[in-house]
Order: C-alpha cells, then sequence, then structure tokens
C-alpha cells in the first residue's frame, strides 16, 4: 500500500481532528502501474492520469511527520477522486473534502505548499492531454515532471503564472495616520453590510518586468501612481496556478478612479480602522501585517 492524498478539484479529503479538519494520506493499492513508475524512475514523475508522486519540500518533510498517514508510510503521492472512483476505491465514510480555501488559515506553511503543488499539478495534469504543437496525446515523460508528445518530442512542463499584488501606503493627509489602499472587487458581491476589501494585484504580462506590472495594474484599476515599491515576499496561489509577487509602494500622485468593469469602490483606510480583508494564509492577510508591524516599529 501507499499512502496518497485525495483531492477533488480544490478539496481536500480530511478527517477530523480533535480540534480541525486535518488532510491524510489514504491508503491505495500499490500494485498499481503508477506506483512503480514513481518508485523506480522518478520521485518527480507524472504518473498516469489522476496521480501525481510528491516530494515533499525539505520544510514539508518535517512537518509531513505530523500528516497523518493509515499507514507507516510517509506520503507520498496525491490522486484524484476520479482515479479512486475508476478503480472502485472508497473514501472513509468519516472522512470529508474540505476546501483548501478553508484549510490554509490553519495549515502550517508546509503543508500548504505540498497540498497547493499537488491540487495544482493534477488540475494541470488533467487539462493538458494533448500536445499543442501537433495535437498528438500526451505521455508521462520516463524522468521529469512533465509530460511528453511521443509525436515530435516537445516536453510540457507545468506552467505558473506570475501575478503581482501590491500594497499601497500613504499618510491620512489630515491627520498623519498611515492608510493602506484597498479595493472591493465585484468578484466579493455586493459591498453590503460588512464588505470585504482586497488588495490590488493582475497577472504580469509578456514583456514587463514586475515593477512595471505593479505601476500598471494600479494605474488602470485606480488612476493612482506609486514610487518605491519595494518587494515584499511570494507565495504560490492555486487559483488556478499563480506565483504572486508581493510589494509595498508609496501614494505619489493622482485621484482615485475606480475601474468599475473589475471593482465597485476604492479607497484608502487607516491602519487602526481597516474593513474585512482577506483571511489569514494568503499573502494580502501577510503584507497587510507586515505593514501593520512596520508602523508599529516606527512610532
Ligand atoms: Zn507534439
Amino acid at each position: 500500500m501507499i499512502s496518497a492524498l485525495v483531492i477533488d478539484g480544490d478539496q481536500i479529503l480530511c478527517e477530523k481532528t480533535a480540534t480541525d479538519w486535518l488532510p491524510f494520506g489514504l491508503n491505495i493499492p500499490a500494485s498499481s502501474d503508477d506506483h512503480k513508475l514513481s518508485v523506480m524512475e522518478s520521485e518527480e514523475a507524472v504518473n498516469s492520469e489522476g496521480f501525481i508522486s510528491l516530494h515533499p519540500t525539505d520544510h514539508g518533510q518535517n512537518q509531513a511527520k505530523n500528516l497523518k498517514a493509515q499507514s507507516s508510510d510517509r506520503i507520498s503521492a496525491a490522486v484524484s477522486l476520479d482515479y479512486l472512483r475508476a478503480r472502485h476505491l472508497t473514501v472513509p465514510k468519516s472522512a470529508s473534502f474540505i476546501p483548501f480555501r478553508k484549510l490554509i488559515m490553519s495549515l502550517p506553511t508546509a503543508y500548504y505548499q505540498d497540498l497547493s503543488a499537488a491540487m495544482q499539478l493534477l488540475r494541470w495534469q488533467a487539462h493538458t492531454r494533448f500536445c499543442s504543437r501537433c495535437a498528438a496525446a500526451l505521455t508521462p515523460h520516463p524522468s521529469e515532471r512533465a509530460l511528453l508528445c511521443a509525436n515530435c518530442k516537445l516536453t510540457h512542463y507545468p506552467r505558473i503564472q506570475p501575478c503581482v499584488i501590491t500594497v499601497v501606503t500613504r499618510a491620512n493627509p489630515q491627520t498623519g495616520v498611515t492608510q493602506i489602499l484597498l479595493a472591493h472587487h465585484h468578484r466579493y458581491g455586493k459591498p453590503d453590510t460588512d464588505p470585504q476589501y482586497g488588495l490590488i494585484a493582475g497577472f504580469v504580462e509578456v514583456g514587463e518586468s514586475l515593477e512595471q506590472a505593479v505601476q500598471r495594474e494600479i494605474n488602470e484599476e485606480v488612476g493612482l501612481a506609486v514610487s518605491n515599491i519595494r518587494y515584499l515576499g511570494s507565495q504560490q496561489w492555486p487559483y488556478p496556478s499563480n506565483l504572486m509577487a508581493a510589494f509595498q509602494a508609496e501614494f505619489d500622485s493622482g485621484d482615485i478612479c475606480v475601474e468599475l468593469a473589475e471593482l465597485s469602490h476604492a479607497d484608502f483606510f487607516d491602519i487602526t480602522d481597516l474593513p474585512k480583508i482577506p483571511s489569514k494564509g494568503s499573502i494580502a492577510f501577510e503584507i497587510i501585517q507586515q505593514v501593520i508591524e512596520q508602523d508599529r516599529h516606527s512610532v
């Protein structure tokens, strides 16, 4: 038997612990060709559809001891729910699929990285079935985490999309209190009683540097110019497969003019009186906390 995470779209099979829902490794038969491939050829191999070998990050290996496997094997793979169904394997009645967004509020970073990678790889594999150059069917690459076209030999690697997310700061013109720019996006729903706000973010375009993408996104979405752009950190974000590069920038000039196709409202808010912001586990939450900490230390 091997121990595998079970993933259905953006939901992970979990079981209830005393305090929370936690992902666990489900025992699945080790006699499948998938497992032979993963052990004999490459720990990073893409195996048959719906099965991905995992090799947790170094940091993750320590954390993985806490991830409960049904057997003594460490969790070495992730499978899709369709993979289980096709083999007439069932999940325990006590287990439940929990959305990743809900799990990241409480999971340690290492879990986050491995679960996010597994979700992205399974989705990429399911969506990458034919060669984009010659349209022949793709097969697992024998030695890399990739798919190979048997016809034209083109290798297809998993794709990630770079995005920028920026916390724009200024001093409140009346009081001097540090403020951050927040926007209410249409995807958060109607801005009713307790509206959720977020930071300005967007995809990097071909030919742009990250800093140029920061300036363009802020200009397009709220009509402001910013300066003193500084890198804060990054996070993978599996919706669908983004690498979020986070920045801080200072308000430079302009009046807020909201791009109504995407946003319903945007404004500067005192950091002492913020509206509802993205939850813990997201990089937006982390970089807003960084600004709050910076401000606390500068007083
Ligand atoms: Zn091809």
